[in-house]
């Protein structure tokens, strides 16, 4: 059969087809008015996708980048921080702040789980001079309790900077920046705005920008205070990937017609659209008796174990060989163990009971034990049409 080569990877996500010709299609050089309308609209249309008041700034880097952003510039060395860490990408926040010279504490819970509140709030203490973690922890698909941990850092200390990796979080679960108290927040372009890698954001409080005032850590081209006077004046500091901009209006644009209009609106149907097609890939890997390895899991992305004695990598090959479908092994111990099937961004029904239809005959080719086909394309059936109100259609009721 033909082959259509799909993505369900944590990021890079599918690419929205608007983006891309916007892309191809953008030359303008960045110091001129066209680029200077685009910049600014899309500045502007960020704080709505991020649900915020705060500045957002927009960066040419991974995600990674502005991680780096958060510490060098919210951090002094010897700064007591506190990491929550449950996965490769906590682990790297424990890097980010040990490279900066921070005093770093860990809280690290075993892959596949979540924090306890009740562990966190015993952890703060009134000099942590910031928290980091991942709303959502894309290594292990779990979602942690951002609006938990929150209360818990505001009640603690007004000094307290809490740190967001929403990397994957954005766009795919509901996170209320402001009311919360979210300090900086941080997304990249190759997740839930269905573009190519290259451009990672972040929304800044008040209270990071009066904290980034007195730290001290070494930073240039990440220097937030400078992208923030050159923005003030619709403008980058450095060279700004245009076209990559060019893309995000597009991205934007097709998040606002979601909402018919309205662009926070389009955000809610966005976060709604991946709460489902993860609710449906969590019933129909259930249905075929897999074992999902979040305790809380992330409409993000579903991360599965590979049923017992089969090498998840198996998995893996099947799908790409067979259906040119790339889902995730696991990452680091996790190797092996699990795969990783993504809902950021650009994924509808369709997709979502095509990769099950397809892990129906990846199962039932790696293992010796019998698949009934259908099973998991069923069970997500149900659970699509309870969400839209429908009665559930049972097969021989
Ligand atoms: C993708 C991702 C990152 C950033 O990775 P980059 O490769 O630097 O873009 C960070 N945190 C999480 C949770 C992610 O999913």
């Amino acid at each position: 059969m033909l082959h259509k080569n799909r993505l369900f990877t944590p990021g890079p996500t599918p690419l929205l087809p608007a983006a891309q010709n916007a892309m191809a299609a953008f030359t303008a050089h960045h110091r001129t008015a066209d680029f200077k309308a685009l910049f600014q609209r899309v500045l502007a249309d960020m704080k709505e996708f991020v649900g915020t008041k705060n500045d957002v700034l927009v960066l040419a880097c991974s995600g990674t980048g502005v991680m780096e952003a958060a510490v060098s510039n919210l951090t002094s060395p010897h700064d007591s921080v506190l990491v929550l860490t449950a996965g490769k990408f906590g682990e790297r926040w424990t890097g980010l702040g040990r490279a900066f010279g921070c005093r770093v504490e860990e809280l690290a819970v075993p892959y596949g789980e979540t924090f306890s509140l009740d562990e966190v709030g015993a952890r703060l203490s009134f000099n942590t001079r910031a928290v980091f973690v991942q709303a959502t922890e894309s290594s292990t698909g779990v979602r942690h309790d951002i609006e938990g941990i929150a209360k818990l850092v505001r009640a603690r200390s007004d000094e307290t900077l809490l740190v967001v990796d929403a990397i994957t979080g954005l766009g795919t679960t509901h996170l209320d920046v402001d009311g919360w108290g979210i300090d900086f927040i941080i997304g990249g372009s190759q997740k839930a705005l269905m573009m190519p890698p290259g451009l990672a954001y972040c929304a800044v409080s008040e209270r990071s920008w009066r904290s980034m005032e007195k730290t001290t850590s070494p930073r240039y081209y990440f220097d937030l205070r400078k992208e923030r006077k050159s923005a003030a004046k619709g403008e980058t500091a450095y060279t700004p990937a245009t076209s990559l901009f060019a893309a995000l209006g597009a991205a934007l644009d097709f998040v606002r017609a979601m909402g018919k209009g309205d662009l926070s609106g389009g955000r809610e149907a966005l976060v709604n659209n991946a709460e489902l097609c993860a609710a449906m890939t969590r019933a129909g890997a259930k249905q075929l008796g897999l074992k999902l390895y979040a305790s809380s899991p992330a409409a993000a992305l579903t991360a599965i174990c590979a049923p017992e004695g089969i090498d998840s990598g198996k998995i893996v090959k099947q799908f790409r060989e067979w259906f040119d479908a790339v889902v995730a092994n696991g990452q680091g111990e996790m190797k092996g163990k699990i795969f990783r099937i993504a809902h950021i961004g650009y994924y509808d029904y369709l997709d979502t009971i095509g990769i099950l239809g397809a892990l129906e005959h990846v199962l039932a080719r790696v293992t010796d034990k019998n698949v009934e086909y259908g099973a998991a394309v069923r069970a997500a059936q149900e659970v699509y049409a309870r969400a839209l109100g429908e009665k559930p259609q049972l097969v021989n009721a």
